[in-house]
């Protein structure tokens, strides 16, 4: 299994999804015609399925170029999508197996960005789309902060702390400098925004986080900790301390950030 990173208007990352035994492809998110096509002929791949974690047009807006030069491939996304990516042909539902070549993979639906936000599970990769970013979450956008929090909370539970983690986007440095601002006295927060700053952010040079650093460093991951707690009380004082309502502050004071 080989994945490749494919940088994408401002700051969004498709993916390429590629079985190396029968060399079939698949591309997560394609947000933009161009880079992913490049991508394409300079590996030589032809790809077989366009994944789709959620509607937003800065994850789809290359589809429909993409279906000119590629017109059987079919279009995956979670079935409350329906509608909102035009050119869905798959409606998937939590767990259900999708493969690319000898790869098998399933999905997960994580409501909270979107109400059909989902993320795509295949071996050691997970595909996080705006649902969970290096040391941060993406907004609430359409779900509850509950929601959102339940999503988060299910990747927890669900994967090995070893599987490597795909986002949409990469916020990383910004998301540690919130992160630090709550828990400052946590090395592993503040040695992880010291390798950002020190990193010139190049394709070649970018590289996966894991569940066990993001359980070390995501405030959002890390709401039954006392120090994001105390943050959270800071702003709330009168807070019950549930993880669930932790997380809703945060995520308020990082809106507001
Ligand atoms: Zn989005």
């Amino acid at each position: 299994m080989l994945v490749l990173p494919v940088p994408c208007l401002f700051d969004n990352f498709s993916y390429l999804l590629v079985c190396e035994v029968t060399r079939a492809c698949a591309i997560i998110d394609p947000s933009e015609y161009y880079p992913v096509v490049t991508t394409l002929s300079e590996h030589q791949l032809r790809p077989q399925a366009i994944f789709c974690t959620h509607h937003h047009r800065d994850h789809i807006d290359g589809i429909k170029e993409i279906l000119e030069e590629y017109p059987e491939l079919p279009v995956y996304g979670h079935e409350s999508e329906q509608g909102r990516i035009p050119e869905l042909t798959h409606s998937l539902v939590d767990q259900e197996v999708v493969t690319v070549g000898q790869l098998r993979g399933e999905v997960h639906h994580t409501p909270g960005h979107t109400r059909g936000s989902c993320l795509y599970h295949f071996g050691d990769t997970l595909f996080t789309g705006d649902t969970l970013f290096g040391a941060g979450c993406g907004r609430i956008f359409e779900g509850t902060s509950q929601e959102m929090y339940h999503s988060l909370a299910r990747i927890i539970e669900s994967f090995a702390p070893e599987v490597k983690i795909y986002p949409g986007h990469d916020y990383t440095r910004a998301n540690l400098e919130f992160a630090r601002s709550l828990e400052p006295a946590n090395n592993a927060v503040t040695q992880r925004l010291e390798q950002e700053r020190a990193v010139v952010k190049t394709t070649e040079a970018w590289t996966p986080s894991d569940l066990a650093l993001e359980l070390a460093t995501n405030p959002f991951l890390r709401c039954d900790k006392p120090a994001i707690l105390l943050a959270s009380q800071n702003i709330e004082p009168d807070i019950d301390g549930t993880p669930g309502q932790v997380f809703r502050v945060i995520r308020r004071m990082k809106d507001n950030a």
